[in-house]
Formats: structure tokens, C-alpha cells, sequence
């Protein structure tokens, strides 16, 4: 049997860390970032480059092949923001509660009340970065709309408010981990990678 390839993860957010071993599968085996590892400053100005700086950092301490996934919700209305910015949309704890209840609010503002006026799509980018330099790159997205109140316990960060289209009216909050996966940013940009990594697709450092 072909031993499993050996990915530390990144991130440290539990929800991220079960979507990424579940679309996954047993062909990976992941591992958690030590605890020595600090949080990185995200402060690039792309997905991308948020999610190099956190694997590159990983990588780094523990000369092992990291996993980073960065994600941005991009809403239409507010011309594509929070994007890059979406974990301190109201400000810097970082917190979902309140960036929820601002991303309400600002709909709110700009005057989008309409589900056509609140639509929005999830972008994730999923980087492996090996010891040697050489990366795989892997992006997914998901389109959808912001719903008008939170809905839904499942999930976690935005997950309550966003409706997908591909779905039957659900947030991703009110699916089941397997139903999110299915259609989600992160699923299809996972699925998307288990292909790069399987065909030892690389883009260079
Ligand atoms: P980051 O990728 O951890 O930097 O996430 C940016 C922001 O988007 C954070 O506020 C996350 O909670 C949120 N977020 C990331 N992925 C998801 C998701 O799959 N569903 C809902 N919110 C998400």
C-alpha cells in the first residue's frame, strides 16, 4: 500500500481542519501545526499570498510539506469587500459574531435588501508548500446570496448567512458537513488539489 502523504496543517480553526480531512480523505494524512508555531500576520494583499505566508511559516519550522487555506467573502454590494479582508471585517478580535452583524449592517446601509441585491461568493485558495520551494495552488468558489438574519447551527464564520446557489434555500449553517462539502469554496478547491497533488503537479517557488 503507498504510505500516505504527511501535510501539517496551518490553520488552527477546528471547523477548517474537519471540511480539510474530510474531503482529504485517508490518502493524506494530516497533522496538526505545533504549538510552537505562532500565528503569522496576514497582511498580503491576495489570498494567495495570505495562504503562503501561513504555509511558508509552517513549512518553515517544521521542514514538513504545510497546508494553508486562505478564504474571502465577496459581496457584490459592497463592492466585493470584506474579500481579503473577511476574518476582521469588524475589527481586529477577529470574532464571527460581530463580522456577521456588520456584514448585516452594511447591507443594510448601502440599501440591499433584495436577495438579488445580496449577492456574494465565497473564493478560497489552498496552497501546499514543500520544503524544496515547489508549490500546488488550488483554488474554489461558490456563489450565492447573504441572507437577511443568521440561519442555522452548523458551520462556522460566515456560514450562517450564506445561501448558495447550488443548494434548496439552506444557509451552509442549516447542511450537513458532507451537503457544504459537496458544493462548497473550500470543497472544490480541496478536490481541486487532491488532483494536483495525485498527478505531482507543481508550481515553482
Ligand atoms: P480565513 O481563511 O481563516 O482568513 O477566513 C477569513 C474569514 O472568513 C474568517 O472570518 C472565517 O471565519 C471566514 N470563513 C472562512 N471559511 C469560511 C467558510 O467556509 N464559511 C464561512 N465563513 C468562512
Amino acid at each position: 500500500m503507498t504510505e500516505p502523504l504527511t501535510l501539517v496543517l496551518a490553520t488552527a480553526n477546528p471547523g477548517k481542519a474537519q471540511e480539510i480531512a474530510a474531503v482529504l480523505g485517508p490518502t493524506v494524512e494530516l497533522r496538526p501545526r505545533p504549538d510552537t508555531v505562532p500565528d503569522v500576520v496576514e497582511d498580503a494583499d491576495t489570498l494567495e499570498g495570505n495562504a503562503r505566508l501561513k504555509a511558508v511559516a509552517v513549512c518553515a519550522a517544521t521542514d514538513q510539506p504545510a497546508l494553508a487555506d486562505d478564504t474571502g467573502l465577496e459581496v457584490e454590494a459592497l463592492d466585493g469587500a470584506p474579500g481579503v479582508h473577511s476574518a476582521r471585517f469588524a475589527g481586529p478580535d477577529g470574532e464571527a459574531a460581530p463580522n456577521r452583524r456588520h456584514l448585516l449592517a452594511e447591507l443594510v446601509r448601502v440599501g440591499a435588501t433584495s436577495p438579488d441585491q445580496r449577492r456574494a461568493r465565497f473564493r478560497t485558495v489552498i496552497l501546499v508548500r514543500r520544503p524544496d520551494g515547489s508549490e500546488a495552488v488550488a483554488e474554489g468558489t461558490v456563489e450565492g446570496t447573504i441572507a437577511s438574519e443568521v440561519r442555522g447551527e452548523g458551520g462556522f464564520g460566515y456560514d450562517s448567512l450564506f445561501v448558495p446557489d447550488d443548494g434548496d434555500g439552506r444557509t451552509f449553517a442549516e447542511m450537513s458537513p458532507g451537503e457544504k462539502n459537496a458544493i462548497s469554496h473550500r470543497g472544490r478547491a480541496l478536490r481541486h488539489l487532491g488532483q494536483l497533488l495525485n498527478t505531482n503537479e507543481e508550481v515553482g517557488p
